[in-house]
């Protein structure tokens, strides 16, 4: 099938219009028209070869809402007009411990990312939703509730499941005391997820600049990590800190933060931090974990729960050909909370 999308050519190179072949329909693909993608740190990362892992040309994008325009002959979960969506994975082996399991995101051949992966089948460089069309196996296609607006679901793909799952890892519920660190995609995701899950939330940011919005989302407390004598008052406070924060920084100032037997989740920076002391482990039993998206399961259930509590997240609407402006305000921070692009922005004769 002919499409279009956007793609880098290199790591200095913008964006540009790309036409390419998706793979012809196989016995257990869904083909969607793609209406929306989130726009998401990891795609500018890759696009520019930060991690030096970037097959070109690129076509990033990996969360997407669309509407499924033809079914393979052993497809049986979905039908055409179905909306639908497709997060950070497209396949997997299905068959080791952790495929089983539900969580494909840890299985022990690799997943297939949305992009920039060899497909399983004919070693192809996925590409993934800044583009018109997708075509992806059915079991990792997720239904996306009649509730929700469509408009705003694409998030809830990356940055929506990166953070429920540690949620529910670690049985956050009602009477939980947890903290955000840092307020950009991630951070705004967990505010809402945590507060819908009965939590009570605490915000932890460098100045006071952010505290109106955190509060406007859900939060229930803002605290400023600068402020000493508000951060000695909160030691021993909180059982989970999941920590959004997506660069190299220092942990120690959070540590002493957690309740005996507490976990601070990383699920921002991929690379080093600073130099983390062990006594705040070593006497509270306290714990540095990460955690990686969700698998396919636990997203449709973060879906369906999104769904009935009508959680969305904050979308700042944008074309197709306005994501080179994006990604340069996305290095800045400037997006409240995260961009969205109208993919009806996208026609096949723009390239
Ligand atoms: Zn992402
Ligand atoms: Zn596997």
């Amino acid at each position: 099938m002919k499409t279009i999308g956007y793609c880098a050519h290199d790591e200095h190179s913008e964006l540009v219009p790309y036409t390419f072949e998706r793979r012809e329909l196989r016995d257990n693909d869904v083909a969607m028209e793609i209406l929306y993608c989130g726009v998401c740190h990891s795609d500018l990362h890759t696009a520019r070869n930060d991690w030096g892992w970037t097959a070109y040309p690129n076509v990033p994008g990996h969360e997407i809402v669309g509407r499924v325009t033809e079914i393979g002959a052993n497809v049986t979960k979905f039908k055409v007009g179905d909306h639908v969506a497709v997060g950070c994975m497209v396949d997997s082996c299905q068959e080791c411990e952790h495929c089983h399991s539900g969580e494909e995101q840890f299985c022990l051949e690799g997943m297939t990312q949305t992009y920039n992966s060899p497909d399983r089948i004919n070693g192809d460089i996925t590409f993934g939703g800044y583009s018109k069309h997708l075509i992806v196996r059915e079991e990792f296609v997720l239904n996306v509730p009649k509730s929700l607006d469509l408009a705003k679901v694409a998030p809830l793909l990356c940055a929506g499941i990166t953070t429920y799952s540690p949620l529910r890892t670690w049985n956050v519920g009602p009477a939980s005391r947890i903290a955000v660190v840092g307020m950009g995609g991630l951070g705004h995701m967990a505010i809402k997820l945590a507060v819908g899950l009965g939590a009570e939330v605490t915000v932890i940011s460098r100045s006071e600049s952010k505290k109106a919005d955190a509060l406007a989302l859900g939060a229930h407390e803002f605290l400023v990590s600068e402020d000493a004598d508000a951060m000695a008052l909160a030691a021993n406070r909180f059982e989970l800190i999941i920590d959004t924060v997506p660069v190299k920084h220092d942990l120690n100032p959070y540590t002493p933060l957690l309740n005996i037997d507490g976990t601070l989740v990383l699920v921002g920076q991929v690379g080093p931090l600073a130099e983390p002391m062990t006594p705040p482990l070593i006497l509270g039993r306290r714990r540095i974990a990460g955690s990686l998206i969700g698998g396919i399961k636990e997203t449709q259930e973060m879906l369906d729960f999104c769904g009935r509590m009508n959680i969305l997240p904050e979308c700042e609407m944008i074309r197709m050909d306005e994501i080179n402006h994006a990604f340069e305000r996305m290095e800045k921070s400037d997006v409240r909370y995260r961009f969205v692009i109208d993919m009806a922005s996208l026609t096949l004769d723009a390239a």
